[in-house]
């Protein structure tokens, strides 16, 4: 069903449609990707992250009040023990999309199971093609297990996205070399652009690439031919001549907050307006009869421009 149809839309005081939820499984993540995970960084134990059945059940309530997206995440989503359950509860709801963002460390084995839910929008991050440069990043030597977890969850017929931030010095001479993967593998690659978040903060100038310069240099090579994309979209789209499909995700130099139309719930059951701002209200315990209320405060929070940075670093808030 078109939002445009639903009887009560989620339409926030600027026009806003909010109808997408971005869900924080877990701040735990075996990875140590140094943009988002800060030198000292501290889990929370894991007694306090909501269990299975509070993530399904506020969900649930969330998806009657006009949520009608989910997007998966973490932290790494696939360390959850229970993945399988909130995956199963999740893909019962009425959503027209569901998807997960992973680092693939873990996926080869979930494939299977994702294959028979509605958690078919794969995303998974990849910051360079290259070994040595993929565990400078990461600090994991997985890259293998990574790239083989990304062509098997396509050849088993899942719907698969390739997240690379661009890294100047580090990975954005490999511009190239991924749309060539794209090509070869029929595997959209979206470049995002590094944001000021968490220990990015302070070493944002030396390493961010805007997309457009990306673009430009792409341009001296290939035609990029403009996909169209829903207005909320995030990323915009382009094939490249050579056949690959690739995508870029400006969130500092084109961000897209007038059309934002995104809610986020954490790990422990905090609904937040906006990834750049922690304002929000807690859910966990509430009773549903406070959702509708609770939820207009929240959208009421949802800031119209562009807050600058914000220093909680991306694996505490839910990428
Ligand atoms: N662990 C999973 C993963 O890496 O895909 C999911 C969570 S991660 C926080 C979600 C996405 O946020 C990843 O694609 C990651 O590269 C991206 N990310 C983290 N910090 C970022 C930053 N400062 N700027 C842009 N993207 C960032
Ligand atoms: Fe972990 Fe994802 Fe953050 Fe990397 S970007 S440290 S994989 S949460």
């Amino acid at each position: 069903m078109q939002q445009a149809e639903k009887k009560n839309p989620l339409i926030d005081e600027h026009g806003r449609l909010i109808h997408k939820l971005r869900l924080q499984l877990t701040d735990t993540c075996n990875f140590r990707c140094f943009y988002c995970m800060p030198r000292q960084f501290k889990f929370l134990p894991s007694s306090q992250l909501l269990k299975a059945n509070e993530f399904i059940e506020i969900c649930s309530a969330l998806v009657g009040l006009g949520i009608d997206e989910i997007r998966i995440s973490g932290g790494e989503p696939t360390l959850r023990a229970d993945l399988k359950e909130i995956v199963r509860g999740l893909s019962n709801l009425p959503v027209e999309r569901l998807g997960i963002t992973t680092n693939g460390y873990f996926l080869a084995d979930k494939i299977a199971f994702l294959s028979q839910t509605k958690c078919r929008n794969i995303n998974i991050s990849l910051d360079s093609l290259n070994k040595k440069r993929f565990r400078m990043i990461t600090k994991s030597d997985s890259f293998d297990t990574v790239y083989r977890a990304i062509l098997k969850a396509k050849e088993k017929g899942l719907r698969v996205k390739v997240n690379v931030v661009a890294l100047r010095g580090l990975n954005d001479d490999e511009v190239f070399d991924y749309i060539d993967f794209s090509a070869k593998h029929k595997i959209e690659v979206r470049f995002l652009e590094l944001m000021k978040i968490g220990p990015c903060c302070c070493k944002h100038n030396g390493l961010f690439v805007p997309a457009q310069e990306l673009i430009q240099r792409i341009e001296e090579r290939e035609e990029l031919i403009p996909q169209s994309v829903n207005n909320d979209s995030t990323a915009f789209n382009f094939k490249t001549s050579s056949g690959g499909k690739i995508g870029f995700i400006a969130s500092e130099s084109q961000p897209f907050c007038n059309f934002c139309s995104r809610l986020r719930l954490s790990a422990t059951g905090g609904l937040r307006a906006c990834l750049m701002s922690d304002a929000g209200i807690s859910l966990r315990g509430r009773n549903k009869s406070e959702y509708p209320a609770i939820l207009r405060s929240v959208i009421a929070m949802k800031p119209v421009e562009r807050i600058e940075y914000i220093r909680q670093p991306m694996y505490q808030i839910g990428g």
